[in-house]
């Protein structure tokens, strides 16, 4: 809080805004005049960035925090720490892959910039490419190859990855490191608090003054919903119940020798369609799946039979997944319905044969399915151990190719995957899932690379994470060459297990699913603030798995201003009606007391963490939604004086590291690019103060005496009105 009074107490007068050379009556002995602005201006405790903004920003006249009496001391006893910080920032900025704007001109519109069953014909190109030690590599050309001159090369090797995770395995456990990034992540909580405490009514008047839009019709992105699952118990009841009576006599599976009828196969199960409910169903996640992600599993098996989720739940069966189909389409139908809800479905290729890819793009062209407010991701599931065993995966470079081989050769010859080509349009990341809380062997030596990796134990989260990184870079590189889409890599982390499952994230993704586990690791938590890295949390997912209701950390993420968006997760297990990215907006807004301002803000960060493409997202937020700066409420719906706030906040942390820093004797020395793209010019290269310059006296023209305040002069004045 502001507190301007310091040891030689001078005269102090308010500065109003506007009025340029306000004058005061005291003057010290150098003639030099005291202002409530000079006085902050000079004082160099004072945290100066947020007090500028203040006096420039004449539009958002918001109750701001100003801190003051900074300690110059404090700030050095932290140079070590936030030199670490910045190294980790750049490191995850060498790592990461950084997309150019696909299709940047496409007019602002809610559809995407492509047709999704048509593309125009392409030829092969001459590129060519190779898997060297479980990264696949294109060159230009045959020759290219030979000479092993590849085009693109990634940042790290496997080595130097797992150096780098273990150095910010160790700064995350120095104390140091801890105090300073827990008092951080403390003080942003209350710079919050004191905000909504000062600023909610003017936040909730300035909502009100945007013209038709509230919280129902600002764009909101189901940022983490796995297909399988994305319709509800009641809904897959109903369907179920439908098929039976409508076609009881279709052949829907192959089992035991024999081909049968959904009949046969209820008949089969001891199930009689009047009798079958949501109960029978059995699909809810419930007090049994707390902590027990075996038993969430096999809540998938509808009655608990694998033979119904083979027929209702999977693309790739006996009848070609043609009754998910039917149900994706009457998702897409509820959605099309809700008008301002969207979702980003998660479809899974498990590495376990190469044709799958071809299978799952079949699934969605021969059935059309498409709709505007639906992007897919790919989810990975880690199950390499069990393919060991059962589908003659010798290696982990096998269950690799599996899954990146189809993508470079579709491509580099759309004709040669001509469905999964069109398809890859609409695919916009790649997700990687499992167990988290899984006990993972840690090797004692080096670990082997893809091609070695013959054990029978499955590789940790950490290796998986790295060889999906490393393809998908070099996947995109070629895309991004070829004019293609590219698809980001957005990982669980941190729903349980290891804290290095998030370090490992924290260089490789672009964003996470979940991330509770932060909680228990500030140093982490506040690196993926001050990089805002966009964390798709699901609270009542957390509730039936891992952590309950009350003790997920998510409003206090959304306080300390990291990048958080509410998702659903699994619907069919977790929701009840037929709207649960509402449903769990609405539960989130009621148990932590969200204002309206607070679950337009999520639902902003939900269509910017989204693969939505960017004309899409222009014609959603506002055209210049990529400048942090702006803000358009009458898209967002979110008050000017908040994205003041988080971006004011933002720089302030950043400004600290930079001052922090500076006080290094090898600052010079250090690579500040991050900072000098994220703070503004004023900061990172001040103009020298210019010699001071006499100032002009203002000639005040002469005022008449004021009227004594009696009554015949005040009725003797005109009427102002
Ligand atoms: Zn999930």
């Amino acid at each position: 809080m502001s507190t301007p009074l310091r040891g030689s107490s001078p005269k102090v007068s308010f500065y109003t805004p506007g009025v340029e050379d306000f004058e005061h009556e005291g003057e010290d002995g150098d003639g030099h005049q005291f202002t409530y602005r000079n006085f902050m201006e000079e004082d160099k405790r004072i945290n100066s960035f947020t007090f500028s903004q203040a006096k420039q920003d004449q539009q958002h006249t918001f109750q701001r925090i100003i801190l003051t009496n900074e300690n110059e001391k404090d700030i050095a006893e932290y140079v070590d720490v936030c030199q670490e910080l910045l190294k980790a920032i750049n490191l995850r900025n060498r790592y990461i892959f950084h997309p150019k704007i696909w299709k940047e001109d496409a007019p602002p519109s809610d559809r995407p910039p492509y047709n999704p069953f048509t593309t125009a014909p392409s030829q092969p190109s001459e590129h060519t490419f190779k898997a060297v030690n479980g990264v696949y590599y294109v060159y230009a050309n045959e020759q290219d190859e030979l000479e092993d001159k590849p085009l693109h090369q990634i940042y790290s090797t496997l080595n130097s990855y797992y150096k780098d995770i273990n150095r910010l395995m160790q700064f995350c456990s120095d104390g140091p490191a801890k105090t300073f990034s827990f008092k951080r992540l403390r003080l942003l909580e209350s710079k919050y608090n004191m905000h909504i405490l000062l600023n909610d009514s003017a936040e909730i008047a300035h909502q009100k003054s945007a013209p038709h839009r509230d919280f129902y019709n600002v764009r909101k992105v189901d940022t983490h919903v796995h297909h399988s699952s994305s319709m509800n118990q009641k809904h897959l009841l109903k369907f179920i119940k439908r098929k039976l009576k409508d076609s009881p006599n279709e052949v829907v599976i192959f089992r035991d020798d024999k081909y049968l009828t959904l009949s046969e196969v209820f008949k089969s199960l001891n199930l009689n369609v009047d009798e079958l409910s949501v109960d029978t169903l059995d699909v809810h996640a419930d007090n049994n799946t707390f902590h027990r992600f075996d038993r969430f599993n096999l809540k998938y098996n509808p009655c608990g039979q694998s033979r119904l989720r083979e027929i209702f739940l999977k693309t790739d069966n006996l009848i070609k997944g043609r009754y998910l189909a039917e149900l994706t389409k009457e998702l897409f139908e509820d959605l099309e319905k809700s008008k301002y809800q969207n979702a980003e479905y998660r479809l899974s290729i498990y590495g376990r044969k190469m044709s799958e890819w071809d299978n799952l793009a079949g699934w969605i062209c021969d059935n059309e399915l498409f709709s505007t407010k639906v992007r897919w991701l790919i989810q990975i599931p880690r199950l390499y151990e069990i393919y060991r065993e059962t589908d003659n995966i010798s290696t982990f470079q096998v269950f690799l190719s599996n899954i990146f081989q189809p993508l470079f050769e579709a491509t580099r010859d759309p004709e040669s995957h001509p469905k999964l080509h069109k398809f890859l349009q609409q695919v916009v990341g790649i997700d990687c899932v499992d167990d988290e809380s899984k006990f993972e062997k840690k090797f004692t030596e080096k670990f082997p690379v893809p091609q070695e990796w013959t054990s029978e134990h499955n590789p940790p989260y950490t290796y998986y994470l790295y060889y999906l990184y490393a393809n998908l870079y070099t996947l995109n590189k070629f895309r991004e060459e070829k004019g293609l889409n590219i698809l980001a890599l957005r990982p669980h982390s941190g729903e349980a297990g290891e804290v290095d499952h998030m370090a490992a994230a924290f260089y490789l993704a672009h964003g996470i699913n979940h991330g509770i586990n932060l909680r228990k690791t500030p140093v982490l938590q506040y690196l993926y603030y001050l990089t805002q890295i966009g964390i798709a949390m699901s609270p009542l997912s957390n509730n039936s798995l891992f952590l309950t209701y009350y003790r997920n950390p998510f409003p206090v993420f959304f306080a300390r201003g990291l990048n958080v968006s509410i998702s659903t997760d699994d619907p069919l297990q977790f929701h009840y009606t037929k709207e649960p990215l509402m449903e769990e907006y609405s539960i989130a807004t009621q148990v932590w007391h969200l204002s309206p301002c607070d679950i337009c803000e999520i639902a902003r960060n939900s269509v910017l963490q989204s693969g939505f493409e960017h004309n899409v997202k222009s014609h959603w937020l506002g055209q210049e939604y990529l400048n942090q700066n702006k803000n358009d409420i009458k898209k967002t719906n979110i008050p000017d004086i908040r994205v003041c706030f988080r971006n004011e906040t933002l720089t302030e942390e950043l400004h600290l590291l930079y001052k922090s820093l500076q006080l290094s004797p090898k600052f010079k020395e250090l690579d500040i690019t991050f900072l000098n793209s994220k703070l503004p010019v004023e900061i990172t290269s001040p103009q020298k103060p210019k010699p001071v310059q006499t100032r002009k006296k203002i000639v005040v023209p002469v005022q008449p005496p004021p009227l004594s305040l009696n009554v015949s002069a005040v009725d003797q004045k005109p009427s102002q009105h």
